[in-house]
């Protein structure tokens, strides 16, 4: 039973100081537990607590961490997919890919997403619920301890819109800075959205130095209203805005995502149009705000009758936007062998996909 209980893996250290005044218990365990749940263990894990206090404890909170449903690890680059379960039986995905500068841990923000997205798996189904921020965190707990390795980096680009889960992942990022926490700088922290133009300005408001990415995959309204529903409610034009606005106020690069679909916004004229796009509203004579545009071929869903661009298109496009003074790079496909991408292997345990 959790209901009425407290989330321990949810609360600051300090939050967790006074939760121990509350039951009765000296406020010095609140720096060893919270120091050994960064580590993935458990209240009644901790050697040096009593009995009673354990006891104490579970009347009164509860810590659950995910639990490894699937592994796959890729023989091709050591990417590392889990299928987590939560407490209550809902599974996410987390991905731990290696980068010559350390190890960064993709994670899933809700279960399920309900943009709506075309192409993209995770959707299919709606959303089921939001991650608590404790589930926010386990999930960088569970994937370090499993590996018994450190993870230097997170990127909020698994399952789910982590804007639609403002409150919560504005806590975790907290809980992420605390003194004694997992030990993930802000600068190696990366937030992805479809393009919530209301959370934008508010994120900026917040003062994390981390690097926002926005999903974009057009150039225009129609073709990306075609693809991404919310582009009907924040148009790009309202959405760059927002950009602007949050380098303005963080002094933090941006990049964009643009998925690249063979026929449908992979054209020469179409990497013209971005390029102008971006330098037309985000650009002026006195402002340089660096951009990024990363491409990546969209991965074929099942689902969908979507197909990726040619390795020509894919190459083309990259060198149009440089040409107009817009770094761009082509994704680096990690984890082929073991479909990395994420919402898959969900549907997958969920019986909704046959094959992944
Ligand atoms: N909801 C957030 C984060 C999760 S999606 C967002 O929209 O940014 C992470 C990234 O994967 C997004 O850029 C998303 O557009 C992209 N994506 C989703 N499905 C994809 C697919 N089939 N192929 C390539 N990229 C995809």
């Amino acid at each position: 039973m959790t209901e009425n209980k407290i989330d321990l893996l949810g609360l600051t250290e300090k939050e967790l100081e006074e939760f121990f005044l509350s039951i009765g218990e000296p406020k010095y365990r609140a720096k060893q537990l919270f120091t050994q749940m960064q580590k993935g263990l458990a209240p009644d894990e901790i050697t040096n607590f009593s009995a009673a206090t354990k006891q104490r404890i579970a009347e009164a909170a509860y810590c659950h961490f995910p639990t490894v449903a699937k592994k796959l690890v890729s023989a091709l680059d050591g990417t590392v997919k889990y299928l987590f379960r939560l407490s209550d039986g809902n599974c996410v995905e987390s991905v731990v890919m290696r980068y010559e500068h350390g190890v960064t841990i993709c994670i899933s923000t809700q279960v399920g997403c309900r943009m709506g997205c075309r192409f993209c798996a995770s959707t299919i189904d709606g959303k089921v619920r939001d991650l608590a921020p404790s589930e926010l965190l386990g999930q960088i707990i569970a994937a370090s301890k499993d590996l018994g390795e450190r993870i230097g980096g997170i990127v909020m680009m698994g399952i789910g819109e982590p804007l639609d889960n403002y409150d919560n992942v504005i806590r975790f990022l907290r809980l992420v800075g605390e003194e004694n926490g997992v030990n993930i700088g802000y600068r190696h922290i990366s937030l992805s959205t479809c393009g919530l133009v209301d959370k934008i300005y508010e994120l900026a408001k917040e003062d994390f130095p981390i690097t926002l990415s926005i999903s974009l995959h057009a150039a225009d309204d129609a073709t990306r209203g075609e693809i991404m529903p919310i582009n009907k409610r924040y148009p790009i034009g309202e959405l760059l805005d927002a950009c602007r606005d949050y380098f303005a106020v963080t002094k933090r690069r941006i990049s964009f995502e643009y998925t690249l679909i063979a026929g449908k916004n992979d054209s020469p004229e179409t990497a013209k149009r971005l390029a102008d796009l971006l330098n037309g509203k985000l650009r002026s004579r006195t402002e340089t705000m660096p951009i990024h545009v990363n491409l990546i071929p969209v991965n074929e869903v099942k689902e969908r009758d979507f197909t990726h661009s040619d390795k020509k298109a894919v190459a083309r496009f990259a060198d149009i936007l440089e040409k107009h003074g817009i770094r761009a790079t082509v994704r680096r496909k990690l984890g082929a062998d073991i479909n990395a991408s994420c919402g898959q292997l969900r549907r997958a345990e969920a019986g909704e996909t046959a094959d992944i």
